[in-house]
């Protein structure tokens, strides 16, 4: 395959501390796969402790003169990462589809786009990060929060980075970043992009390595003022639990199981269709996908058999093929936890209608292939746990309340979806959701509307003028 072949990437052996590319302390590295050739591709510094120390000196060092600079300074900053990092699209796409699996043309737009529009966004939105108010005699002004470690996860490498370094630097923050060790090359574009853009030293600072080594060092880390936190919800709540002590603030984007809600005067085909696709974007290693799809009970069986239909057309294969459109799952260990789900589904007794464990996949890759699982019960595992595999649950009910109840049946809100020929009932059933995201009738995304869960899907919000506030304090100044 000529796209494959020119992709070709290689292993990085620095980190980025105080505007410089440096020697780690330690000589461990971390091996980079190619999840769809099962070949290493090259390996990333396993940081240590020393280097997070190191990186936190250096932001907290640019600290001062970061944020004492005008709004508009740091807006021109932001501007030129974003000409740097919009040079760099084209391999941004061909990295993710690499050491994620991404389809490229899905890469292209999605893991490439979406955090060059977030980015473009909190240009704009740093010129007034500092607008103040006044409420009676007093003056309220905000101000940035400080040191910001920001530890992200594989399965949107850029978009993740993207979203908490734009707000922090908008805010007036400085940064050290821990990307996710399954996908740590895409980050290093950034840091590229940083690097040539001439950001002052010390403002952004990148350490490679493992979670329970560098995340941990960072989210414990006396001397850093915020974590800004995005993966499971365990691992949320031990990075929690390391902030806690010093009472450094915490931002949480956490897992999800959402609801797709059909209601019955909905576009069925539209929404089933609409619906199949967001679950199995990214091979459904999205934390927001509509894992769970809510059709009333007199015309489920005329869901199931279009959702089986729709799924069966997702050819898998190599994401540099064309005609490929779905890609690997990104580890053996991801394959195999969304297995052992389908497992469990079936002895829980769903009903496989398409894909499930004996489906022909590629011989080489860690592939799942699309599944639709029918006859879901919502207190099942496969309705409960967020599977982050290419998997759907198609479930029954009887009306709206019992459908608001079983979207709502869930330990996570993050997002979630509703389709009605009436958008006055749409609305009405979107604010019953407890969730931080509703899409109606398809929903498009808003690089501007503010991103993040209810219960255990996070605590603090991502993009938009909400998502840059979690980056602020603010002090009331009487006189
Ligand atoms: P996943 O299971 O999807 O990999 P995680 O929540 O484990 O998601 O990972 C998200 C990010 O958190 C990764 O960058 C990972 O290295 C990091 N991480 C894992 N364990 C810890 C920890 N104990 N403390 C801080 N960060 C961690």
């Amino acid at each position: 395959n000529p796209a494959r072949a020119a992709a070709h990437l290689t292993g990085r052996d620095h980190l980025y501390v105080d505007g410089a590319w440096v020697a780690p302390a330690g000589t461990g590295v971390i091996e980079v796969t190619d999840p769809t050739t099962e070949e290493v591709i090259g390996t990333v510094p396993a940081g240590e402790a020393a280097d997070v120390d190191a990186a936190v000196r250096a932001a907290r060092a640019a600290f001062g003169p970061w944020s004492a600079l005008p709004a508009a300074t740091r807006a021109a900053h932001l501007g030129r990462l974003l000409d740097a990092l919009t040079s760099r699209a084209p391999l941004i796409a061909t990295t993710v589809a690499r050491e994620l699996g991404t389809p490229l043309k899905v890469a292209t737009r999605v893991q490439a786009g979406l955090p060059l529009a977030v980015l473009k966004s909190y240009v704009s939105l740093a010129a007034t990060a500092e607008a103040t108010e006044e409420v009676g005699n007093s003056l309220v002004v905000r101000e940035p929060v400080g040191v910001v470690g920001a530890i992200t996860p594989w399965n949107y490498p850029l978009h993740q980075v993207v979203a908490k370094v734009g707000a922090a630097l908008a805010a007036g923050c400085t940064v050290v970043v821990k990307p996710a060790e399954l996908t740590p090359l895409t980050a290093y574009l950034l840091f590229d992009a940083a690097h040539e853009a001439g950001l002052p030293p010390g403002v952004l600072n990148l350490v490679t390595g493992t979670g329970p080594v560098v995340g941990a060092a960072l989210a414990g880390h006396p001397d850093v003022d915020m974590v800004s936190f995005t993966g499971s919800t365990a691992t949320g709540a031990h990075v929690s639990r390391a902030a806690a002590d010093r009472i450094a603030r915490v931002a949480l984007e956490l897992g999800g199981k959402s609801a797709n809600v059909i209601l019955d005067d909905a576009d069925l085909a539209r929404a089933v269709k609409v619906g199949v696709g967001n679950c199995l974007l990214n091979s459904g290693q999205t934390c927001t996908a509509w894992t769970r799809m809510l059709v009333p009970r007199d015309r489920y069986g005329e869901a199931v058999a279009l959702a089986a239909s729709m799924a069966a057309g997702y050819a898998l294969g190599d994401p540099f093929d064309e005609a490929t459109r779905l890609g690997p799952l990104v580890s053996a260990g991801q394959r195999e936890r969304v297995r052992g789900y389908l497992a469990k589904g079936v002895a829980d007794g769903a009903r496989v209608v398409c894909g499930g464990l004996d489906a022909d996949v590629p011989a080489k890759g860690y592939f799942v292939a699309p599944t639709v699982l029918a006859d879901v019960h919502p207190d099942s595992v496969v309705a409960q746990e967020e599977i982050f595999g290419p998997v759907l649950a198609v479930l029954a009910y009887d009306d709206e309340d019992e459908a608001v109840a079983i979207a709502n049946n869930s330990r996570y809100g993050l997002a979630g979806a509703v389709w009605s020929g009436d958008p006055e009932r749409a609305l009405r059933v979107a604010r019953r959701l407890r969730t931080g995201a509703v899409d109606i009738n398809g929903g498009a995304f808003n690089p501007l509307a503010p991103f993040g869960g209810y219960k255990q899907s996070g605590i603090g919000r991502e993009l938009g003028a909400h998502g840059l506030a979690e980056f602020q304090q603010i002090k009331a100044i009487q006189r």
